[in-house]
């Protein structure tokens, strides 16, 4: 999933500092699921926003609403007959949501209320790890299910770089060296011969916005 944080909320507060009329849009998927910017989270921010605005003795007014997908067109419509009634709209959703929201709606405001972090796993309540950055071109086949790129801290293809120190990564000791897991793995599974063909230079696919169309849907996109 993708994972966010919610971002401090001197930030969110200032963001919002000269809008009296702020509508606050949680998202019901990724960042719901890690506890970012779910219907939880709106709430929790607006009553938030609303007793520091009143403190400071400019009150907002602020509307709640969670979209079940804040990146898909058929889900925003439901905004419609409403985002008109305000100054502002604050995403809790990730950087995908945030921007297909101000794109939908180019003459209102759209503001993040979350940094979006990583995609990544759930390890336990609460606490969340990047596994993947999306190349593009996954090679988990070769690697034993280990992401080069992501566990690598310098995001080689051929091996470790030579700092390897007791299987921990010379630029972080608390990190495992990825490539020592990935031998180990691959020894455990008999398939070492994996890493001693050499991998060619990477064709980075992710330095420009990409396309996705799913092959039943090719026909479709072309009308
Ligand atoms: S190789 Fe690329 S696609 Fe595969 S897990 Fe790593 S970053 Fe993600
Ligand atoms: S020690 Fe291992 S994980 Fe760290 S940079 Fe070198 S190869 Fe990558």
């Amino acid at each position: 999933m993708i994972v966010a944080e919610r971002k401090p909320f001197e930030e969110i507060k200032a963001m919002v500092k000269g809008y009296s009329k702020v509508l606050t849009l949680g998202c019901g998927t990724c960042v719901a699921v890690c506890l970012a910017g779910g219907e939880k989270e709106v709430g929790i921010l607006n009553a938030e926003l609303k007793m520091a605005r009143k403190l400071d003795n400019n009150p907002i007014e602020l509307g709640a609403v969670t979209l079940e997908r804040q990146c898909d067109m058929e889900f925003l419509d439901e905004l419609e007959d409403t985002v008109g009634e305000y100054d502002a709209l604050l995403s809790m959703a990730c950087g995908a949501g945030i921007q297909f929201l101000a794109e939908r709606y180019p003459e209102i405001p759209v503001l993040p209320a979350v940094n979006t972090a990583f995609i990544g796993v759930n390890k336990d309540v609460g606490w969340y790890e990047e596994r993947c950055r999306g190349c593009g071109d996954c090679v988990l086949d070769r690697t034993a299910g280990i992401c080069p790129v992501t566990m690598c801290a310098k995001g080689l293809f051929n091996g470790p770089c030579g700092g390897t120190n007791q299987g921990s990564c010379e630029i972080n000791t608390d990190q495992p060296c990825a490539w020592f897991m990935i031998y180990e793995r691959l020894a455990k599974q008999d398939r070492l011969s994996n890493i001693t063909s050499i991998f060619p230079p990477a064709d980075w696919r992710n330095q420009t916005p990409r396309t996705v169309i799913q092959p039943g849907y090719k026909e479709r996109q072309k009308a």
